[in-house]
């Protein structure tokens, strides 16, 4: 469902990805792992185009979009396209202040997919009650703990009804104690089948829910395998390093 090959980022004379290689198959979860500055969150911001791509080819479905070069109307379409394939959730929750919960739901498929105002409304209300949220509908973000607030941003990326769903860090911003609750909602959610690409430190949680580890380190994939491979067995210097670093 998603190819993306010998993608290059550089910022400046720092070329922060060198070449990745990665194929994501439907319903697969893959976590991504690997040192501070290794790449990680370019390499996701990259798939959703927030970070032009210096060089490389990423498809999603039945969109390609090539990279480096002239951005023309041709282009600037796929990569629109691309966009709404895929949702993202952040570290820092980005939910919109000064809505609620349920209108920060509301609003993509609203401005994004043209959708009727009470249509929005009533899969707002289904995605909200999915992370458990159904009796904080009409809270505003501050009104929510920060789970909560996560939980919120998920269901705000599951209106566009993504093929897949990318998270970067999604719970270390988090509280301990409310670190449980938003795994939870992505463990569900990879149940459900949906794909994702989940950047996380959360070992426990990789080894639960990741068909597939992919360990990186400066810009380049080390070793990918199931998560019995690569904690239980890895095979590269630098992944045993890491892993005995965080353990
Ligand atoms: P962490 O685990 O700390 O989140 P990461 O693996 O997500 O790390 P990235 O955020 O992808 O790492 O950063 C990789 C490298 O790219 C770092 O050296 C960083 O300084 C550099 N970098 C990231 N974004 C930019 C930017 N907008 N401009 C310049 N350099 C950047
Ligand atoms: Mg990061």
């Amino acid at each position: 469902i998603i190819q993306i090959h010998q993608l290059k980022k550089s910022f400046g004379a720092n070329e922060v990805l060198q070449g990745i290689d990665l194929t994501v198959n439907k319903s697969e979860v893959v976590v991504i792992m690997g040192p501070s500055g290794s790449g990680k969150s370019t390499l996701l911001r990259c798939l959703n185009f927030l970070e032009e791509p210096s060089e490389g080819i990423i498809q999603i479905g039945d969109f390609q979009v090539t990279t480096g070069g002239k951005i023309d109307s041709k282009r600037k379409k796929a990569i629109r396209e691309l966009r709404k394939r895929t949702g993202f959730v952040f570290q820092s929750f980005n939910l919109f202040p000064h809505k609620t919960a349920i209108q920060n739901v509301m609003e993509g498929p609203i401005v994004i997919h043209g959708a009727k105002k009470e249509e929005a409304r009533k899969l707002g209300e289904a995605l909200l009650i999915k992370v458990g949220l159904g009796d904080r509908c009409d809270y505003y973000p501050a009104q929510l703990s920060g789970g909560q607030q996560q939980r919120v941003a998920i269901a705000r990326s599951l209106a566009l009804n993504p093929m897949v769903m990318l998270y970067d860090e999604p719970t270390s911003a988090l509280d301990p104690e409310l670190v449980r609750e938003v795994l939870q909602v992505i463990k569900d959610l990879a149940q459900e089948g949906m794909t994702m690409i989940i950047v996380t430190h959360e070992m426990s949680f990789a080894k639960d829910v990741a068909d597939r580890v992919v360990f990186m380190d400066n810009g380049v994939i080390v070793e990918q395998g199931t998560s019995e491979e690569i904690f239980g067995n890895p095979k590269e210097e630098r992944t045993k390093q890491f892993l005995s670093s965080v353990e």
